[in-house]
């Protein structure tokens, strides 16, 4: 039973118990808690020692469903809005398949030029969506932090050249420390690429004008004239407490003046350009030198999936591509623009959702979710016991409770207690955050399966959840 050469016939067999566990697991979604603790245990069946002889095909896989189905956190559902966390569209989960199903190696030209070809289109199609004019590079990666770290990777390239070192061949040594500006909203993604990068994640110089974050533009405007060189901006575009954004135009302006390289991550926020009435919001963007954002946030595309833009492509190269290779834009090696090498076909499952759902779905679906978080902020400004902390920009909002009679020492305790009642209860998932040194409560809503009913319904459950933790409230 050991050797898979003896089981070659049984792949179809093993695919197929896959497809028919899909019906009822993707149809519990809806009604199912996000995370049921009482099928914990089906996890210990993954324990056990290395097998010596192997089960087999289908016994592993039948095995794997019956833990998988059961145990997992339904973070795909449309009830789970902690931390920022998308979904799968049925175009793109199918997509995701057939990337598995192809196998394709994807990091070269020559090993899949299906992959290459779809992965151009693929992102063509990001930045007409995103608003992003046509001549920057791109490439996909596994997530936002590559992203990050490849918009940054470039940044850093450039800033070296500006020194007169080529920091791809010959490193950091004699350099000095790449000044990094970026408002209060940097994410920490942005930082672990710097400290990946040399640069550190405490080496960014933060020009904050209030305990929110918001960007302090005339501090900032000092910190790089008072520079001798060229700076690197790091703009958000869409920031995870309460979805605010930079105003990445007035960065673009700063960069300009200053001649920095300026860096937007929009992880999620990126989005907002796919709706009319929220692209106001990104206004500016087509002016970065990169761009960095996720596709298994908002664009709704199963893990792994993110993407990255750079205006001047054959700087990717020049941060990423190996020895002695040139770069032919025509059949591009997309192992030469990123930090990977060897990769999977990331491209099927965007190439499926958008041509699944065009512009329009998109609009639609970013429009929704706007709408779902202003329902869901019209209700906590009803409620009298509860406390908007910012306006509803996007698709975030960010409040406590904070009823009348508690002193205001007493209320970050009691909204903690609240916000690991909520998991612990299962139904919907909401975390805390640290707001201006308030603890709050901050659903993110970017699932595409997220209804009304769900936004009423978190919103019914927390008036339990908080009569459990307060009672007599
Ligand atoms: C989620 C997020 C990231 C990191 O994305 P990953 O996909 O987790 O790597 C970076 N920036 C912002 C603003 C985010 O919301």
């Amino acid at each position: 039973m050991s050797d898979p050469l003896f089981e070659r016939d049984t792949a179809p067999a093993a695919l197929d118990l896959v497809a028919r566990a899909a019906a009822p697991f993707l149809g519990s979604l809806t009604d199912r808690p996000v995370h049921d603790h009482a099928a914990d245990h089906l996890m210990d069946l993954l324990d056990g020692p290395l097998p010596e002889e192997g089960e087999g095909t289908l016994a592993a896989i039948e095995e794997l469903l019956a833990v998988g189905t059961g145990a997992s956190t339904q973070t795909s559902g449309p009830r789970f809005f902690h931390f920022i966390v998308g979904g799968a569209t049925p175009a793109a989960q199918a997509g995701d398949w057939v990337t598995s199903l192809l196998d394709q190696a994807s990091g070269l030209h020559l090993t899949s030029p299906l992959a290459a070809r779809a992965e151009k289109v693929a992102l063509d199609w990001l930045k007409d969506l995103c608003g992003l004019p046509e001549p920057y590079g791109g490439v996909l990666t596994p997530s936002a932090t590559f992203a990050n770290l490849t918009g940054l990777t470039c940044a850093r390239q450039w800033w070296g050249e500006r020194h007169g070192a080529d920091i791809t061949s010959q490193g950091l040594a004699g350099l000095p420390r790449m000044p990094v500006v970026a408002s209060g909203y940097i994410h920490p993604s942005s930082r672990k690429a710097l400290q990946i990068l040399g640069v550190g994640r405490d080496g960014v110089t933060v020009c904050a004008r209030d305990d929110a974050g918001r960007v302090d533009l005339e501090a900032m405007e000092r910190t790089l004239s008072e520079l001798d060189g060229p700076a690197v901006i790091v703009g958000n575009a869409g920031e995870v407490n309460a979805g605010d954004f930079d105003p990445i135009a007035d960065l673009a302006d700063l960069a300009e003046r200053y001649g920095a390289w300026l860096h937007v991550d929009g992880a999620f926020g990126l989005f907002a350009a796919a709706s009319p009435r929220l692209r106001h919001l990104v206004s500016g963007v087509e002016r970065a030198h990169s761009v960095a954002a996720d596709g298994h946030k908002w664009l709704n595309v199963p893990y792994e999936s993110g993407f990255a833009f750079v205006h001047d492509q054959d700087l990717m190269f020049r941060s990423f591509g190996a020895w002695g290779a040139h770069y032919l834009p025509a059949d591009v090696n997309y192992n030469n623009l990123g930090p990977e090498s060897s990769r999977r076909a990331r491209a099927f499952p965007i190439w499926a959702t958008l041509r699944a759902y065009g512009r329009q779905g998109y609009a639609q679906l970013v429009d929704r979710h706007h709408d779902l978080a202003l329902r869901l902020g019209e209700a906590v400004e009803k409620a009298p016991d509860l406390e908007l902390l910012a306006p509803v920009t996007l698709c975030v909002v960010c409040f406590r409770y904070a009823p009348r009679g508690v002193a205001e020492g007493e209320l970050n305790e009691l909204n903690r207690r609240i916000g690991e009642e909520l998991i612990a209860d299962g139904r919907y998932y909401a975390g805390t955050t640290t707001y201006r040194g308030m603890t709050a409560l901050r659903p993110a809503i970017v699932n595409w399966r997220t209804t009304e009913e769900d936004i009423d319904g978190l919103v019914e459950v927390l008036r339990e959840v908080i009569a459990r933790v307060h009672p007599g409230s």
